[in-house]
């Protein structure tokens, strides 16, 4: 038996959808098999056929899976008006609560049923009877309804699933407000979220789901694993929390152990200092504004970042400013330059410019000349209203083709592809780093396809989405030579992110590739500033 901390996964689905991605599984031996290489012990388990197909004949499926699975628990799909719909009428949701099912999913735009106390009282009776939780979605728009049902029924425990890191101005007032309200990790990958929550509201607060099959089981892991709480709040989150509101046993652990030395470190909360392991995307905030305008933002200074990069074991990191995304200037430039200073041997530069205001380009060229850590440029197109294949980029790309520097592109569609496809031979010594190349399938096929077209063409991974199995894609489609684990951080928390490369299924060799072997390259072929000679 091994000692890895139990972990139930309370965000998992089985069964058919209509429009399907070949590469996701679907069915319980597929699931059983991961849960066991990552340590993941007991699951709750949702239909995904219910939504689109029937909920009878998807509740049957997932009641099925879990009768011969000892570690899988069914979640019922259920409209509010299934009384006058299922088989055995009103007696058809006491039955599967009766015969193992641990809580209620509601899925209202699916099952296109409105959500609010008037609506859900039968089932709330129901669940409020055995003690059992409600589980609801949190998109930005159904806040106040959300709302209105923790109001209404405060002895019914309510899992909100899916809220994301940039949904927290609207989740943590709820979380102060209503006590019967609980959070899960899965699209809530702020930076240090897990401390945050304990501290502010209890690490009673959260239960741990991974959103499997379309993402990574055991990403969420390093949220909880590195975080600074006691190991009895960690053991809360990873499984004590969901078997309080599920009425669930402790799962057992697993007799064998399949991960490899770098999984291994992970699921122990170790930092990976035995290998390489470099962020090649991220952006620190100037310290004076520690938080930003569009989403909550913590520890998001360069001494921050810095602590994170030691908890996790990341040796170096290449960051932009943040300011320098949106209005640009000197400062966020500035704010990159005296991080550098601070931290030599751990922090590299993107300069930033905004083509809107004309000395822009000049200023961060400047920059780039002020050090050999400057070493990329990272220009947010599609944030202020420009193309890549812009002529007014002409001077700062002919500036890193000088130097081989490399050009981060936030990326993920075909138009963004096209622009890069149009510049990336006229620059043949810059790199150019398409970010969030894993979004989605979608996106990591546009991008391979462009990638496969130009040699100086890479591939970054990061995202709240966590694809499951893109990392293992792109690798088998370019080689692992082409690809690179970027977080985001300090907007998203780097050990998810992080944690979508270590876990992936890859030779050992090829994720060390990826973790920061490739960065090291890159780096070593940049050439120093120009000392004048533009
Ligand atoms: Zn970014």
């Amino acid at each position: 038996m091994n000692n890895f901390r139990l972990y139930i996964d309370c965000g998992v689905k089985l069964g058919r959808t209509a429009k399907r991605e070949p590469l996701v599984p679907y069915d319980a031996a597929e699931l059983m098999r991961e849960m066991e290489r990552v340590a993941i012990h007991a699951a709750m388990v949702e239909s995904a056929s219910a939504t689109n197909y029937s909920y009878v004949r998807g509740n049957v499926e997932v009641a099925e899976a879990c009768a011969t699975n000892q570690r899988l628990f069914q979640l019922v799909t259920c409209p509010p008006t299934y009384k006058w719909e299922a088989p055995q009428g009103l007696a058809y949701l006491p039955k599967l609560l009766d015969s193992g099912a641990r809580g209620v999913i509601m899925r209202p735009t699916n099952l296109n049923h409105d959500m609010d106390p008037f609506d859900l009282e039968l089932i709330v009776n129901i669940l409020t009877e055995r003690g059992l939780p409600l589980v609801l979605f949190g998109a930005d728009e159904e806040y106040p309804k959300i709302r209105r049902v923790l109001e209404a029924f405060p002895e019914l425990n309510v899992l909100v699933m899916d809220g994301r890191w940039g949904s927290l101005r609207h989740l943590f007032p709820m979380l102060e407000k209503f006590p019967n309200m609980h959070i899960d990790t899965c699209c809530n990958q702020a930076n240090d979220i897990i401390d945050i929550v304990a501290k502010n509201f209890g690490a009673n607060r959260v239960v741990y789901s991974s959103g499997y099959p379309g993402r990574v089981m055991s990403g969420l892991k390093p949220q909880i694993e590195y975080s600074a709480i006691s190991e009895a709040d960690k053991d809360l989150v990873a499984h004590g929390n969901a078997c309080r509101l599920f009425k669930l046993d402790a799962p057992k652990s697993y007799d064998t152990c399949q991960m490899d030395e770098v999984e291994i470190a992970m699921t122990l909360g170790k930092p990976l200092s035995d290998w390489v392991v470099n962020d090649v995307h991220g952006h620190v905030v100037d310290e004076d504004e520690i938080t930003t305008a569009g989403v909550m933002m913590f520890n998001s200074c360069a001494n921050s970042i810095v602590k994170k990069m030691d908890a996790l074991g990341i040796g170096k990191i290449v960051f932009s400013a943040w300011e320098g995304l949106f209005g640009g200037g000197p400062r966020p430039n500035e704010t990159v330059w005296c991080a550098i200073q601070n931290h030599p041997d751990r922090i590299y530069g993107y300069a930033t410019a905004n083509p809107n205001y004309k000395d822009d380009i000049a200023i961060a060229i400047s920059y780039l000349e002020k050090h050999k850590n400057f070493v990329g440029l990272k220009p947010y197109c599609q944030m202020q209203g420009r193309k890549f294949n812009d002529p007014v980029y002409k001077p700062w790309y002919e500036y890193a083709n000088k130097r081989r520097l490399f050009v981060l592109v936030h990326s993920g569609d075909q138009e963004t592809a096209n622009q890069i496809d149009d510049i990336a031979a006229t620059y043949p010594e810059t790199t150019f780093m398409m970010a969030h190349s894993a979004i989605s399938f979608e996106s990591a096929r546009i991008n391979v396809a462009l990638a496969k077209k130009h040699p100086n063409v890479m591939l970054e991974i990061t995202f709240t989405s966590m694809t499951r199995g893109a990392v293992e894609y792109m690798v088998r489609e370019m080689g692992s030579e082409r690809v690179f684990f970027g977080t985001d951080q300090p907007m998203r928390d780097p050990g998810p992110q992080l944690a979508w490369a270590v876990y992936a299924e890859l030779s050992m060799e090829d994720k060390l590739n990826v973790l920061g072997r490739n960065m090291e390259k890159l780096l070593a072929r940049t050439l120093p500033p120009l000392g004048g000679k533009l």
